[in-house]
């Protein structure tokens, strides 16, 4: 117990109260939660870094690749181009000019033959073979681009069948010196070396490749599907994105197959364009199952804390219970249920110094059943007892004030405390009492009281003693002057209390 100096009180240990606990637990878990959440919303962001970061890995890697062979056939288009301006190149025989056009040719097992056409379309000269079957290429796309455009450059075509095989079509303009169309050399390109490069790679699931054609034509995917080969989505906002922008990311639904996706290009100046993609599912599965699992542990923690607290909660509320009615039993009189010794001599201490901070007067009735020796000894104890009980209500009956105390001070004697009251109205409420309990009792029981009364507005430094002995010499005076009547002293003028004025 510690003591305040301003009251004189003992002040109670602080007490966890139910509510605090509620509250702690409550912010606890909100805490809590309030982390985990935000783990988790890192987490996430951590799994779709590294999915951006792999699939572009994956996209560079390919579109390197695929880069690199394409420029080595191309170099290869390009010498023939030139070669076949060569003045003597009609002049020498087929093996020589096979061996002067196809010498430093790219050969693979999935780059097909290097064919020239004449400017009207006709196969001329083929690397596979010295005697060409005859045929006629004008009607065919890449054709016309050399004969209609001299930029076109190094052509890539649409993916077609051709002898039971798909594959892509490489092709460039002979230009004669003077810019004249002088026909067109062309190769081809067979899907299967994408598919042999894709089954190079063990692609985890839910991942996927593209390839496209600068307009937008799909030429292999992977997982193959052979029914995706030559569709055009140049028209997807992400594909459109992937043709124009060098490199870059897109989230999109429904761009390559009905799945939401992550897309990841780099295609540079390529004239293939890579897309890497992975379904969001995949990105977050392991995410997802983590954050179950964190979340079914955070339920259960949460559940297991509510309801310790709701356990703890109750215990503490009935512990403050069972406390405050043992307070209630400490400071009660048993018999007639008043304010008992202990707790006047607490509550008049409080009042005097509360009366001295405010400067209000505090008035104090003592009350003494007359005669009661008397009565107890012909009437017998339990019927005293029950007179005291009588006297007791008839007191609280006229004491109703909040801060008002009324106590039974010992044996047949009670004490009355009324803050901010003076002698006169003290008085008046002393007569209330008396004559309440004279008509309780009515003449047969002849059972009556005397009062004491008292008040004065503490001056300060001094303490209660002074109004106690007035109250009580008040009380001696109304005995003296024949009972059943209530008398009033005045409070000398107080001496400085002794603890303060030492
Ligand atoms: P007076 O008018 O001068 O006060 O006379 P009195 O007889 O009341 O005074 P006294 O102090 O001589 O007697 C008090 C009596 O009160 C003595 C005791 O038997 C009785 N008494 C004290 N406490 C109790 C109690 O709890 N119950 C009962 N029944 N009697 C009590
Ligand atoms: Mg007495
Ligand atoms: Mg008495």
């Amino acid at each position: 117990m510690r003591w305040t100096r301003r009251t004189g009180r003992a002040k109670p240990p602080w007490r966890l109260s139910a509510r605090t606990l509620v509250t702690c637990s409550l912010s606890t878990i909100i805490g809590f939660s309030a982390i985990c959440a935000s783990v988790m919303i890192d987490l996430r962001r951590g799994e779709e870094v590294r999915a951006r970061q792999s699939l572009d890995n994956l996209a560079a890697g390919i579109g390197a690749d695929i880069s690199r062979n394409i420029e080595l056939y191309d170099l290869s288009l390009r010498a023939v181009a030139a070669n076949m301006l060569l003045p003597e190149i009609n002049e020498v025989s087929k093996p020589i000019r096979h061996l002067i056009l196809f010498d430093r040719a790219s050969t693979a097992r999935n780059f097909g033959a290097i064919q020239v056409f004449d400017p009207n379309g006709r196969l001329t000269i083929d690397s596979a073979t010295l005697d060409p079957v005859p045929e006629n290429r004008s009607d065919s796309d890449f054709f016309q681009v050399h004969r209609d455009r001299t930029d076109a450059g190094l052509h890539v075509s649409r993916p077609a069948q051709h002898h039971g095989q798909y594959s892509i079509a490489l092709s460039r303009r002979i230009s004669a010196p003077d810019g004249r169309f002088a026909g067109v050399v062309a190769g081809s390109i067979r899907l299967s070396y994408f598919r042999d490069l894709f089954s190079r790679l063990s692609l985890p699931a839910g991942v996927g490749i593209t390839v496209f054609g600068r307009d937008g034509t799909i030429i292999v995917t992977a997982p193959f599907d052979p029914a995706a080969i030559g569709r055009n989505l140049a028209r997807a906002p992400a594909v459109t994105r992937a043709l124009t922008e060098p490199s870059g990311w897109s989230t999109s639904v429904g761009a390559l197959d009905d799945q939401s996706r992550l897309l990841i290009w780099r295609s540079g100046n390529d004239p293939l364009v890579v897309v890497a993609s992975r379904t969001w599912d995949s990105v977050y599965a392991v995410w997802r199952h983590e954050a179950a699992q964190i979340g079914a542990m955070m339920l259960a923690l949460i559940v297991f804390v509510l309801a310790a607290t709701q356990v703890a909660a109750r215990e503490i509320q009935l512990r403050t219970k069972v406390e405050s009615r043992l307070q209630q039993l400490a400071t009660t009189d048993s018999l007639t249920g008043l304010k008992n010794r202990r707790k006047f001599d607490e509550t008049i201490e409080i009042e005097w110094r509360r009366a001295q901070r405010v400067q209000a007067p505090l008035a104090l009735l003592m009350i003494d059943a007359d005669h009661f020796k008397s009565y107890n000894d012909t009437h017998g104890h339990q019927a005293g007892d029950q007179v005291l009980v009588g006297i007791a209500v008839c007191i609280s009956d006229s004491v109703r004030r909040a801060g008002d105390c009324a106590a039974r001070y010992g044996g047949e004697e009670f004490a009355v405390l009324l803050p901010g009251t003076a002698e006169a109205d003290a008085l008046h409420v002393a007569e209330t009492i008396r004559n309440k309990v004279a008509i309780w009792a009515g003449d047969a029981a002849n059972t009556s009281i005397s009062v004491g009364v008292a008040s004065v507005t503490p001056a300060r430094e001094t303490d209660w003693t002074g109004l106690l002995k007035a109250a009580d010499r008040a009380l001696y005076m109304a005995k003296a002057a024949g009972r059943n009547r209530c008398a009033t002293v005045a409070v000398p003028k107080p001496r400085p209390s002794a603890s303060l004025a030492a």
